[in-house]
């Protein structure tokens, strides 16, 4: 069983709640399908870390993604977590994949890497509205342009800190509640105490503290509640089901043309490097299916 583990927690009188997660096991069995050059392995890391942290913090049902389009030889990253409703006591799960087109310079710079490059975040609520933020990457780390992305977008002032070691990574997270004017002022005064001392943690503790450890060492003078810790699982989502659907999509026609040139339809998901096969045979069985009446609406009954 994994180690990873999200830890969302709160402070008992000021509007402020935060996540911490470590993310080992899961961040080594996905760098181990592919093989990216390092520094590409250690953005993708933390991707991941702040797709968990931004989940858990929107307490979020569905689907969050992060990902970066540019320009540079690093054309797309992109991480995923997602936590449906209808399995509440599963883990997190989370995939993530780099597609690099070019060479990557071993210590290349994150502008380096993607040049004009967009940081796009998407929330798929299992039930409500998708919604998507798009920010520039211009800043010279992950961290800075998702609190600038929080800034521009929210205006809720975050404080996000993320690291990646090459045999795991970790993220701690803190952001401000929206505040009434009631409350304004004195809010003002918490939140520049908790940034203060957040700002102590050092890249060394981050990566080497469990979140307990980190808490403590951080906000041991304040009161702080913590939530029962969850469980982040690496886990791709894609099947012979979903791959089957995608075909469907295409419609006859474009099956028929596809399979006049090759042998079979072949989806890879480069998420996992799962790989799927369709023969004729498999793809006319999936659109005869398709195409058959349905008898499970108990209107026509
Ligand atoms: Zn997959």
């Amino acid at each position: 069983m994994t180690n990873d583990t999200m830890q969302g927690f709160m402070f008992d009188d000021m509007d402020i709640r935060g996540v911490h997660l470590r993310l080992d096991q899961g961040v080594k069995t996905l760098l181990d399908q592919q093989d990216y050059p390092p520094c590409v392995a250690s953005l993708l890391a933390e991707m991941l870390i702040v797709a968990c942290l931004l989940s858990a913090n929107l307490k979020l049902r569905g689907r969050l993604s992060v990902q970066i389009r540019g320009a540079g030889p690093l054309k797309w990253v992109m991480a995923e977590c997602r936590q449906l409703s209808d399995d509440l006591e599963q883990p997190f799960r989370v995939k993530g994949m780099a597609q690099v087109d070019g060479t990557v310079s071993p210590d290349a710079s994150l502008i380096e890497m993607v040049a004009d490059g967009r940081l796009i975040i998407t929330i798929e609520p299992d039930q409500g509205q998708r919604y998507q933020g798009i920010v520039m990457v211009d800043q010279a780390t992950l961290a800075e342009c998702i609190e600038s992305y929080f800034y521009q977008s929210e205006q809720l002032p975050t404080h996000i800190q993320l690291v990646s070691t090459g045999e795991g990574a970790a993220g701690f997270m803190l952001q401000r509640l929206p505040q009434t004017e009631a409350n304004e002022s004195q809010s003002d005064l918490d939140w520049e105490l908790v940034h203060a001392l957040a700002a102590t943690l050092s890249q060394h503790e981050l990566a080497h503290l469990p979140a307990d450890q980190v808490l403590h060492r951080l906000f041991h003078e304040q009161q702080v509640k913590v939530f029962s810790p969850k469980p982040v699982l690496q886990q791709c989502d894609c099947s012979r089901e979903r791959c089957g659907a995608a075909i469907i999509g295409l419609g006859k026609t474009a099956v028929d043309e596809i399979l006049d040139e090759q042998e079979a339809i072949i989806i890879d998901c480069h998420f996992c490097n799962g790989h799927y096969a369709f023969d004729k045979v498999d793809c006319y069985v999936l659109l005869e299916q398709d195409a058959m009446p349905t008898t499970a609406d108990p209107a026509l009954h």
